[in-house]
């Protein structure tokens, strides 16, 4: 597969044309933003170590019948994926409350959600990605109705195997944010999983007020430790 010119860079990845129009290749990079990229730095070795997690965990997915962009990894950064037409939602799923929720409902982090939950932002950098409902995406022709109920069934199928997963490493998967594009009109998992896109908690700590965060909250908020905690996760996953 050949890399070819540069066609978008993004905050943390670049992606590079191939000869084949249907592959693209993503180059995972070391930046950091948050805060819609008010926040800026680096965190030394995050593109090795989100590249290599993100596509465990999408070959994982395959094998459970979750359709994802995954082709093959090219190098410790470099990654061969479908090319898709990103569909412009970013896909949030819960278990556990944190971040915006908590802010939002007034309900403390850490509290354990009585079910699942699923919630949309428009893809929107100028307008700060909003909360957006079905309905609107829809008056909005972001994707269709069928495309939708599609994004909800596979969330929550990944939503199941990620929870069990990480469980198995000493992990509650707290929340995490997905991407899909349409490939040949399949919807497919895209974008990546990764502590850049995942609230990872040190086992049995969500239910308290010291809760342990293995992922890109320690940068977010100040909390130090940022590459030892991206260390940690992958170390915990080669291990199995
Ligand atoms: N998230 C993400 N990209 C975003 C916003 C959120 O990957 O632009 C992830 C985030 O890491 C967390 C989950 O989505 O795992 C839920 O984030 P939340 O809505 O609570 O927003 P935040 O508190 O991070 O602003």
């Amino acid at each position: 597969m050949q890399k070819l010119e540069q066609i978008y860079e993004g905050k943390a990845k670049k992606v590079f044309a191939t000869d084949n129009p249907d592959y693209v290749i993503v180059s995972y990079k070391d930046d950091a933003t948050a805060f819609n990229g008010l926040k800026k730095g680096t965190i030394a070795g995050k593109g090795v170590i989100n590249n290599k997690m993100s596509n465990m965990m999408m070959e994982m997915l395959e094998k459970k019948g979750v359709p994802t962009h995954y082709v093959e990894q090219l190098s410790d950064r470099d990654t061969v994926v479908k090319k898709v037409e990103i569909v412009p939602l970013e896909v949030i799923v819960r278990n556990v409350a944190a971040g915006s929720f908590s802010k939002r409902y007034g309900v403390a982090e850490g509290t354990e959600l009585a079910i699942p939950t699923i919630e949309f932002s428009y893809k929107n950098d100028e307008l700060g990605d909003p909360l957006i409902n079905t309905y609107h995406a829809l008056a909005l022709r972001l994707a269709t109705k069928e495309e939708i109920d599609e994004i909800k069934r596979l969330a929550f199928a990944v939503n199941d195997a990620l929870k069990e997963f990480f469980k198995s490493l000493g992990i509650d998967l707290i929340d995490f944010k997905l991407e899909f594009g349409r490939f040949h009109g399949q919807i497919v998992l895209a974008d990546e999983i990764s502590p850049d896109t995942c609230r990872f908690w040190e086992a049995g700590t969500w239910d308290t007020t010291k809760h342990v965060s293995l992922d890109k909250d320690r940068f977010r908020r100040d909390l130090g430790g940022v590459e030892d905690a991206y260390q940690e996760i992958i170390k915990r996953i080669m291990g199995k």
